[in-house]
């Protein structure tokens, strides 16, 4: 009874949502600048001016203890994740670990680094972005405090470092894509869902769901977010750190630490019954990617309505003074496996909030928005959502937490309170 497209086509909905409209969590800035601020007072390093440098600069200062950092990595990885993606080529094995020729020039780094080619080598400023910090655009020699570099990396790894690495004959990636589809957005899937806490009959349907790679692109990020930190390069710091922040808020999100969230045993029956499979797997993947859109267009919409009312609604200074505390106490342990921990518990809880969440995503929104597959809601038009999500009930809600959509808004704050959370922990954790 294997058979993986029925869950694949689940996990290609999550990032079909991603095209048109910005949501919270594509706009993860909108989370991190929250947590900076807060911390600011205690992590002065936060407001301080930062010029921008180039990576070839950082690497030509640092190349040894670059070096010895992916050595590092790549050991720990073959300890810890026995699956056959992100490999070492045998030219980069060689260079590695029998002193075999060549430097640590910025080409070798991204292949190292296991993304694409033109990573961590464009800046996108998104509309949101250059509204709030009233910045146009990001050149060579811009100078900008920590927390707004922090802010603006935490979403670069949705700039395509991570798309279409499968199925183009690059050494390092020859094997099957684990999920999502080769030749779209959600090529970039195995590394920012992560799904360790399925049920065993999801695995069963679709094994390759355990072969995530979202926790070693986290590690990979915090060891180089340490050595920037330690070498005191805090430009590279910022922008280390900020992609560390995305992989830690995208698995904080419960439609990206779990599969299925509307699974139940009748899915499976009803689709080993019906005739025309593919057409109950592409009605079910518009229907749950329709869902993943709505709830992250509210978390978008609701990070920005409350821009300057936050605390009304979550006592934001005591979610983060939580996070910081745990992250500058558990400052002994081996941080590989504290951060493997935190990374789990993160994607645990996201995961146990995640049927609540679809729940409710459908008992709110209109049903033509989320069971209706033949709806794409990146036909903008139709998807108004000012219409049953906006500032008048956001207000209601504040009079009373029982008003409509209520249920809904406080699911998101349990996403949105372990977000800063996490955040918050990983500040303290390197920046203390
Ligand atoms: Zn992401």
């Amino acid at each position: 009874m294997r058979d993986s497209r029925l869950v694949l086509f689940i996990i290609l909905a999550a990032f079909m949502a991603l095209c048109s409209q910005a949501q919270a969590w594509d706009q993860h800035f909108v989370f991190t600048q929250v947590v900076a601020a807060e911390l600011s007072d205690r992590l002065p390093i936060l407001i301080e001016p930062v010029r921008a440098t180039s990576l070839e600069t950082f690497l030509k200062r640092n190349k040894t203890a670059v070096k010895a950092l992916f050595r590092d990595f790549y050991s720990w990885k073959y300890k810890t994740y026995k699956y056959q993606h992100w490999l070492l080529s045998p030219e980069n094995y060689a260079y590695l670990y029998s002193e075999g020729a060549g430097s640590m020039d910025k080409k070798r780094f991204l292949e190292l680094l296991g993304v694409q080619k033109t990573g961590l080598s464009q800046i996108i400023v998104s509309e949101e972005f250059s509204r709030q910090y009233n910045i146009k655009s990001v050149n060579a020699d811009t100078t900008l405090p920590f927390s707004a570099w922090l802010a603006l990396f935490s979403d670069e790894p949705d700039w395509g470092a991570d798309i279409g690495l499968f199925g183009k004959g690059d050494p390092r990636y020859n094997s099957e894509i684990p999920y999502g589809a080769i030749d779209k957005l959600s090529s970039q899937a195995p590394f920012h869902m992560y799904f360790p806490t399925e049920r065993f009959i999801t695995y069963k349907a679709c094994e390759s769901l355990k072969e995530s790679m979202a926790l070693l692109r986290f590690n990979i990020f915090i060891r180089l977010t340490n050595l920037a930190w330690r070498v005191k390069d805090h430009y590279w710091t910022a922008r280390f750190l900020g992609n560390t922040t995305h992989y830690l808020q995208d698995v904080s999100n419960s439609y990206h630490s779990s599969a299925l969230p509307y699974a139940n045993l009748f899915t499976y029956v009803k689709y080993f019954a019906v005739k025309d499979k593919d057409k109950y797997l592409s009605d079910n993947t518009q229907i749950l990617a329709n869902r993943h859109f709505a709830y992250e267009a509210v978390g978008l919409e609701f990070m920005l309505l409350t821009k300057d009312n936050l605390d009304a609604y979550i006592r934001t200074s005591s979610v983060v003074d939580r996070g910081y505390e745990l992250g500058i106490s558990e400052a002994q342990q081996n941080y590989c496996a504290f951060s493997s921990e935190i990374f789990n518990r993160v994607s645990k809880a996201a995961y146990k909030n995640a049927r609540a969440v679809d729940k409710l995503i459908v008992k709110n929104f209109p049903a033509h928005l989320i069971k209706d597959p033949k709806f794409d809601p990146q036909t903008r038009e139709d998807f108004q959502l000012n219409l049953w999500f906006n500032k008048e009930l956001l207000n209601n809600f504040l009079q009373n937490p029982k008003t409509k959509q209520g249920d809904l808004i406080k699911a998101f704050f349990t996403d949105a309170v372990r977000t800063f959370e996490c955040s918050a922990l990983l500040m303290g954790h390197i920046l203390r």
